[in-house]
């Protein structure tokens, strides 16, 4: 069994049981609601993923969740908050005995499928952030049914991977006592170190050739690092080696 271990992270928790998409309904109720308030359905009706793109998210089946948090950082700082989520979700992930990949900026996979994905959305206004909400979905026990035909080849659930129903509890509340602890590290002493060693420890990337895609721009390239500030570090052809910001950017393997 785990308890919350918190301070604010999950101290807040708004339940349903169906709803368009946590992120949404978050957005709305951003403004009135303390950071660290949480919102998690049983089934999302429209859920998103990133550039508005369509995330399935069957009853009961998984965890799809948002984090209202309203960080006292640089608006550039934002992106980083992804990779804190992916870590949190790999360490709880971890504590539970399953091992994964994060595969930056923003997915976290097993067996190289997508089980995890996080969308990070921010209001800012010049200089000062409203919030930012980080929505995270995790096929925890999707049914090889559950996965449509034309995703079956990059996604997949732990239930399918670990032949066993995976507590679903447990998990979110293990995935909230890690990101706390990354979180507080990053807004109380401006460190995502942790955070960085565990993504690049357990990298999907790194070592491999990939194809950035922007629009429809595609490049080819070697993925060599992630630096100290989140950044992608790959090396295209001629030796040029480039950081890569998260934004929106879709990385595939060649
Ligand atoms: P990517 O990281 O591949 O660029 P996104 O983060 O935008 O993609 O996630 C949306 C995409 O993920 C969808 O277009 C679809 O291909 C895939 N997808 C949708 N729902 C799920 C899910 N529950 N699990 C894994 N992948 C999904």
């Amino acid at each position: 069994e785990e308890y919350l271990d918190t301070d604010f992270i999950g101290r807040n928790i708004y339940y349903f049981n169906s709803i368009n998409s946590t992120n949404r309904k978050a957005k709305e109720i951003a403004f009135g609601e303390k950071e660290g308030t949480v919102l998690v359905a049983e089934q999302q009706e429209e859920g998103k993923g990133r550039l508005g793109r369509h995330w399935i998210s069957p009853k009961g089946k998984g965890i799809w969740m948002s984090i209202i948090l309203k960080p006292k950082v640089d608006p550039m700082k934002v992106a980083k908050i992804t990779l804190l989520g992916a870590a949190a979700v790999y360490k709880a992930l971890s504590n539970m005995n399953i091992k994964s990949q994060i595969k930056w900026p923003n997915d976290v996979l097993i067996d190289g499928k997508k089980i995890c994905g996080i969308l990070t959305e921010m209001s800012a206004e010049l200089n000062m952030i409203n919030y930012v909400i980080m929505g995270i979905g995790i096929n925890v026990n999707l049914d090889e049914s559950d996965i449509p035909e034309e995703l079956k080849d990059k996604a997949t659930s732990i239930k399918i991977i670990e032949d066993k129903e995976i507590d679903r509890k447990e998990l979110f509340t293990n995935i909230l006592n890690e990101f706390e602890k990354i979180y507080k590290d990053f807004i109380d002493r401006d460190s995502i170190s942790e955070a960085i060693d565990i993504c690049k420890a357990n990298s999907a990337l790194i070592g491999k050739d990939i194809r950035i895609i922007r629009g429809d721009e595609v490049r080819v390239g070697k993925a060599l690092d992630i630096n100290e500030e989140g950044h992608l570090v790959v090396e295209f052809d001629g030796g040029i080696v480039e950081n890569i910001y998260s934004g929106e950017i879709s990385i595939r393997g060649l």
